[in-house]
């Protein structure tokens, strides 16, 4: 319905559209008041000059409304929807039927009472005030100009009465129309608290999530996150053939770090490692920490010799790191086991791998890489 109504009214922007389909609203109105005026005009209550005249001003006034809408003109209005102006229109219109009425003249206060209730939705209550009034001075003039040049068709009594009912009705639906806003503005407030709340409860969720997948301390992933990761690439390179390695990562002689500067130097010492491996690393690498002083790289679409050249990168940055506050000459080294994952293998069979490599950089005198050997049956 929607898309239909843009194409059909050319209008992109969605309260426009809104207003166009309002405005359908009205002509639909129109359409059925034109039909009863019809039927008026079948039992001999109207001519046909006074059917053409009605008919004229609704297509006047329609056609003056749709082109507002359509070229935009209808946003320099205070009210850009034009409900004010329509209803006003469509008074007129009504009122000249009335004067022109005879007997039927007060069945088209009926008609008019209907339009107010639509106007009651849209207005706050000075704006519904204004409608009610100008009915009221309108049908006072019809009254006037009646008993001045008609007289002989007006029974004043009744139309005073009738006049008298109408401003006893609109005033009910003035103080209606006061409620309705009151409970519409109610409404965007409770909407506007909503938003703030959700937005709230997001925020609260991503934070929870970053927090199931990152380590506190240094802030790159945490093993449950890299163990995942890992599960998902074996079982990707089991689908389409593609190769990853992994490289496990650690600290050399972390131990005497803490014995020597402290627990937080320490620390300290894990956060830049875990900074400069992470800043050597691809957007598509994922690397956290897996455990103490031990971290881990997942390089998809890598082969054990692309893997040995990142593993390299990474143990050059932590090398060139430099800890003035911890002391002038202090530095750190990491060791690093590379393991290129056997398609369809075991997972913990290439942690493994890469475990006994990361022993083998240990042994032959640390600050190296080492690849793993692949096993005789692969
Ligand atoms: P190697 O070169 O053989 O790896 O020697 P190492 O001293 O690094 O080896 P070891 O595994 O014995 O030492 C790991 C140390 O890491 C022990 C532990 O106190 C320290 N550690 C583990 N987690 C943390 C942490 O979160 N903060 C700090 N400050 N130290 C930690
Ligand atoms: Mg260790
Ligand atoms: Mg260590």
């Amino acid at each position: 319905m929607d898309a239909v109504l843009r194409a059909v009214l050319f209008h992109a922007d969605r309260e426009q559209a809104l207003r166009v389909r309002r405005f359908l609203f009205g002509v639909g109105a129109y359409a059925m008041n034109t039909g009863f005026v019809l039927l008026c005009r079948f039992l001999g209550y109207f001519s046909d000059d006074i059917v053409l005249h009605y008919v004229l001003m609704v297509l006047g006034i329609n056609a003056g409304i749709f082109l507002l809408l359509r070229t935009g003109l209808n946003r320099a209005f205070r009210d850009p929807s034009l409900t004010l102006l329509q209803m006003m229109l469509g008074t007129l219109a009504g009122l000249y039927l009335m004067y022109h009425g005879g007997d039927v003249r007060g069945v088209f206060l009926l008609l008019g009472i209907a339009m107010c209730v639509f106007g009651m939705f849209r207005f706050r209550t000075a704006d519904f005030v204004r409608v009610s009034a100008f009915m009221l001075a309108g049908y006072a003039v019809v009254i006037v100009l009646l008993r001045l040049r008609h007289p002989a068709e007006i029974d004043l009594k009744v139309d005073m009465l009738q006049w008298v009912a109408l401003l006893v009705t609109l005033s009910q639906f003035s103080f209606l129309a006061g409620m309705i806003g009151r409970l519409r503005e109610k409404l965007r407030q409770n909407n506007l608290t909503l938003n703030e709340r959700n937005a709230q409860l997001e925020e609260a969720v991503q934070r929870i999530n970053d927090m199931a997948v990152r380590d506190e301390l240094t802030g790159v992933h945490n093993r449950r996150y890299l163990t995942e990761r890992i599960h998902e690439e074996a079982l990707r390179s089991l689908r389409s053939g593609s190769a990853f390695s992994i490289c496990l990562l650690d600290i050399d002689y972390f131990k005497k770090v803490n014995d020597t500067y402290g627990h937080l130097a320490g620390d300290e010492v894990l956060r830049a490692v875990a900074g400069a491996v992470a800043s050597s690393l691809r957007q598509t690498d994922v690397f956290g920490r897996f455990g103490g002083e031990e971290f881990l790289m997942v390089l998809n679409d890598t082969t054990a010799n692309g893997a040995l050249v990142t593993a390299e990168r990474a143990r050059e940055r932590v090398a060139a790191l430099r800890f003035p506050a911890i002391a002038p000459d202090f530095r750190v080294s990491i060791s690093i086991g590379v393991a290129e994952h056997l398609r369809g293998g075991d997972t913990a069979a290439t942690l493994q791998r890469a475990d006994e490599a990361l022993y083998a950089a240990k042994e032959q005198g640390r600050d190296r890489c080492e690849l793993a050997a692949t096993p005789a049956f692969a």
